[in-house]
């Protein structure tokens, strides 16, 4: 097969990996920085089209696979939407990728499909404190910005005076946040769950360094293999599948009433799996795309 990955940067752990896996399993991979792509949106010919070594190309692939960073997602999903139109089966629809990347239409569906997440609430400009805080359940708990990655946005307030001050404070940043239960039993830990098709492949533990909570590997954060219970692996499918993910990271904390999603991922990075687990994840992608192409062009996943 010819193998589109659409990824920004070709040196990147997890690009290279994909191109790795793909041309040991015999097909041709190329990698293609989506921001450099230009279509013609109005041809009844769907059509994706790039510099390749100093000449303009139409790219033809059997398959894409999307590894869209969040700063690109309008963009970068426009340039996937082109591929599918024109009959290009991706890894990882469009719709899916927008779906998981708006945490509250995500929170939203997830909680409709009955999904556990801890107690959530979401506000912008909110002037109602008290009641956004009894909402999730009082203090300690978890205000979080919207667009945070590597747990930057994520503070813990210990109680309600200080989450008072701390939604005070959020309101003057005009930005959407979210307030959560804390989980305090999940003690520092998350796990994170790589699904693929409707399996997870691997699954590591992260945990948090020495008196923070939150466990981001790039917060210091330390990774280990970890054996899921069968609820928990049921759950990060089931969150994967309601988001229309083929590939997914699925990020759990385990409280005292069960297994619980904090967040899906729809580009999880393979470094931190692969090298916690020795397991090919990029090979288990490809392997699924080698199939799942065989079915023909996507059929609209999750809703
Ligand atoms: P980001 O997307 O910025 O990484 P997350 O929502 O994943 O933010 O939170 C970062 C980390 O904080 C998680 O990996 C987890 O360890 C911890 N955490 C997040 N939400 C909760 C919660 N409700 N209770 C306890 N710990 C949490
Ligand atoms: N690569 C990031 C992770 O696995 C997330 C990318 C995304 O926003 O989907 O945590």
């Amino acid at each position: 097969m010819k193998i589109g990955i659409l990824s920004r940067n070709p040196r990147l752990y997890s690009t290279k990996r994909l191109v790795e896996a793909a041309e040991e399993r015999g097909h041709e991979a190329q990698v293609v920085d989506v921001l450099k792509c230009f279509m013609n949106i109005t041809s009844n010919r769907p059509t994706v089209h790039s510099k390749v070594q100093g000449k303009v190309r139409q790219l033809e692939f059997e398959a894409v696979i999307p590894r869209i960073g969040a700063s690109v997602t309008a963009y970068g999903t426009a340039v996937l939407r082109q591929f599918e139109v024109g009959g290009v089966y991706s890894v990882n629809e469009s719709i899916a990728i927008t779906r998981s990347r708006d945490k509250l239409r995500a929170h939203q569906l997830l909680a409709r499909k009955g999904v556990g997440m801890p107690i959530t609430s979401y506000a912008h400009s909110v002037e109602a404190t008290d009641e956004l805080i009894e909402s999730v359940g009082g203090a300690p708990l978890i205000v979080k910005v919207i667009e945070s990655t590597h747990g930057n946005g994520v503070v813990l307030a210990e109680t309600n005076k200080a989450a008072e001050s701390l939604i005070n404070a959020f309101r003057s940043l005009n930005a959407d946040f979210l307030v959560q239960e804390f989980i305090k039993e999940a003690g520092g830990s998350d796990i994170r769950c790589f699904v693929v098709g409707e399996k997870v492949i691997a699954a590591m533990q992260r945990s948090a360094k020495e008196g923070e909570f939150r466990s981001n590997l790039h917060r210091g954060g330390s990774a280990q293999v970890i054996k899921l219970k069968p609820e928990e692996r049921a759950l990060a499918v089931r969150a994967a599948k309601v988001m229309g993910l083929d590939v997914a990271g699925v990020d759990l904390i385990r409280s005292a009433h069960g297994p619980l999603v904090i967040e899906v991922n729809s580009s999880p990075g393979l470094e931190g799996i692969e090298k916690a687990t020795g397991k090919d994840v990029a090979g288990a992608i490809i392997q699924f795309i080698e199939k799942d192409a065989l079915k023909g062009p996507n059929k609209p996943k999750g809703r």
